[in-house]
């Protein structure tokens, strides 16, 4: 049995990320406060951890820095409460494997946790693999055969969030929210700008990976198997 930690003070988000694991065929402990939480992970009974990062008594940096001071290299899945580039780059800075950005879907949390297992032990900021692309967060770039070409901080968070989700549809609404955030004005326009931008970076690295835009519903990321002219 896998076993997770979840340290999160909503109690409510807290039994709701328990009840989602035990389905999903996990083992899940809440704790609702930072000192507790660190106790439990740093006695390393766990397979991964769940952090929040606004806690009582003890942020989520602060355990996650502690965690990793003490050498526990359990895998850490951050939950931010919006997209901000400095919680993340603090995150990962931290020695987290994850973040993920409320609110977040059930899948997508599923995903991660998934992705952090397999690749537990390995250093943060861990490429993610889609078709012939590789995403790596650190750089930030993406790689194709041997060529590579640097994103900007939106471009990295769009194309991860296409590459975590991949194969369903993410709607404009939920990438404004989780790329732009609640409460920073954006035009809706600036998801397509974007999602223009990476396009022709997929196109300039030669991709089979194409970025489709399914109307009025939202985008995913295919993979073309077969050359335009061939179908
Ligand atoms: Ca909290």
């Amino acid at each position: 049995m896998i076993r997770i930690l979840i340290i999160e003070d909503e109690i409510r988000l807290a039994a709701t990320l328990a009840d989602l694991l035990e389905h999903a065929g996990y083992s899940a402990s809440s704790v609702h406060n930072g000192p507790d939480g660190l106790t439990l992970a740093a006695g390393g009974g766990y397979d991964a951890v769940i952090l929040d990062v606004m806690l009582p008594g003890m942020d989520g940096f602060q355990i996650l820095r502690q965690l990793r001071a003490d050498h526990t290299d359990t895998p850490v899945l951050m939950l931010t409460a919006r997209s901000e580039l400095p919680d993340r780059i603090r995150g990962l800075d931290a020695g987290a494997d994850y973040y993920l950005t409320k609110p977040f879907e059930n899948e997508e949390l599923l995903a991660c946790l998934r992705t952090i297992l397999r690749r537990a032990g390995d250093t943060a900021g861990a490429p993610l693999r889609f078709s012939d692309i590789t995403l790596c967060p650190e750089t930030p770039a993406l790689v194709c055969g041997g060529r590579e070409i640097a994103l900007s901080a939106k471009e990295l968070e769009l194309m991860r969030l296409l590459i975590v989700n991949q194969g369903q549809l993410l709607s404009k609404e939920t990438l404004l929210l989780k790329v732009w955030g609640y409460d920073c004005p954006v035009n809706p326009n600036s998801v397509e700008a974007y999602m223009s931008f990476l396009r022709k970076k997929l196109t300039l690295l030669g991709s089979a990976v194409r970025i489709r835009a399914v109307r009025s519903l939202g985008y995913r990321l295919e993979e073309t198997l077969e050359k335009e002219a061939a179908k």
